[in-house]
């Protein structure tokens, strides 16, 4: 079946048999994070010449890929990760898909892979989610989590830039990232590993960044840590991130509540989490800063009661306090290892918008249907 709409015409399959209503309901019980799929998935693919083919929505499924397939030698691949939500009116509505879409592009020319144009990123996720709308869960704190994909697909083992690849959409019923709560995390700050240098690819969301921070969230297990924490690869000094979250700092400063977050260097990942939430702390009347921030200075400002609050954001788990810092010089607390009043507001002011329960002034939210 094939369906138009103002942009391009879509390959509709859909899935037979249909997963049942009872099935699903059995299936979307007790949600985690990304372990359960929804019954559908996009499929867009892109050739030399050609360029990119028609969107297609088909059954979600494994894929056939030739084993000499790039992306399975060199890594050529890149995702992005945003959130649909069910609104109190039944509605759906995604969050700054838009922004999702500019940074896939983003990530894609540092690969050298084609740029989706954004239009198609974003209507192609609204098909998928209008198609699977059953799987957008409703409880609070839950979501339907969108992964977009591109990976390279020339079937050859001379190292070279793909010519050919495919790009995915695959949407993830999942539930609240804190079930019991927001629960304060302990992190290590890694100085043996880095994750991203100048010239690198930590500014892209691409695969291969995961693949060589893995050990050293091993490493922060080992320290009895729940993440790792990145400081940059020169000077070994100035915070980066935290795991595959940014991170952020509450100073109290003559009486103002400042919010800091290292800026973007090149080798920091433009969270869109990180840019909303410096947004939302000026709504609040907070100070926004982004700069350079040491680990010595993290530690000096924590003894001398100037920073009251840290914490990390992104999509999945949107604020994640930080309640213990250990690294190889020692060990500090922060808030007594609760959850503070400035990570709470932010977090509940974003919540707020992206549920609907709370008017969307900055014009973030993009209905789907
Ligand atoms: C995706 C990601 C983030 C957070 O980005 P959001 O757009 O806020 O989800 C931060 N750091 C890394 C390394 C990431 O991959």
């Amino acid at each position: 079946m094939t369906t138009t709409s103002n942009l391009q015409n879509y390959d509709i399959q859909l899935a037979d048999p249909r997963v049942s209503p009872e099935a699903r309901r059995e299936r979307m019980q007790n949600l985690g994070f990304g372990k359960v799929f929804s019954e559908h998935m996009i499929q867009v693919s892109y050739t030399p010449g050609r360029g990119w083919g028609r969107v297609a929505l088909k059954p979600y499924g494994p894929l056939v890929l030739d084993p000499a397939s790039s992306v399975l030698h060199y890594g050529q691949a890149i995702f992005e990760g945003f959130k649909a939500y069910r609104q109190p009116d039944g509605r759906i509505r995604t969050f700054r898909p838009d922004a999702n879409a500019r940074r896939f592009r983003q990530s894609a020319r540092r690969l050298a892979m084609p740029e989706l144009p954004e239009e198609i990123f974003v209507e192609a996720a609204d098909l998928l989610i209008r198609t699977d709308r059953d799987w957008v869960p409703s409880a609070a704190g839950e979501s339907l989590y969108l992964r977009p994909l591109m990976i390279a697909t020339d079937a050859a083992l001379g190292v070279d830039a793909s010519r050919e690849n495919l790009c995915l959409i695959l949407a993830s019923p999942s539930g609240a990232y804190f079930p019991k709560g927001v629960k304060p995390v302990t992190v290590w700050v890694s100085d043996e590993y880095v994750r991203a240098a100048p010239g690198g690819t930590g500014a892209a969301k691409c695969a291969g960044n995961y693949a060589a921070s893995l050990i050293a969230q091993a490493q922060a297990k080992g320290e009895g840590c729940d993440q790792v924490v990145w400081l940059d690869a020169v000077h070994r000094r100035y915070i980066e991130e935290m795991g595959g979250m940014n991170i952020m700092f509450v100073y109290k400063e003559k009486g103002e509540t400042v919010l800091v977050t290292p800026e973007l260097t090149g080798s920091l990942l433009p969270g869109i989490t990180r840019l909303s939430l410096l947004e939302l702390a000026q709504d609040l009347g907070f100070k926004a800063e982004e700069r350079r921030i040491s680990v010595e200075e993290w530690g000096a400002a924590l003894l001398e009661g100037r920073m009251t609050e840290a914490f990390a954001c992104g999509t999945a788990a949107v604020i994640t306090p930080i309640g213990t810092v250990k690294s190889r010089n020692g060990q500090w607390i922060i808030n007594n290892r609760e959850t503070g009043p400035v990570a709470a507001r932010l977090r509940e002011a974003l919540l707020g918008i992206q549920h609907g329960t709370a008017p969307d002034p900055h014009g973030w939210m993009h209905t789907v249907c």
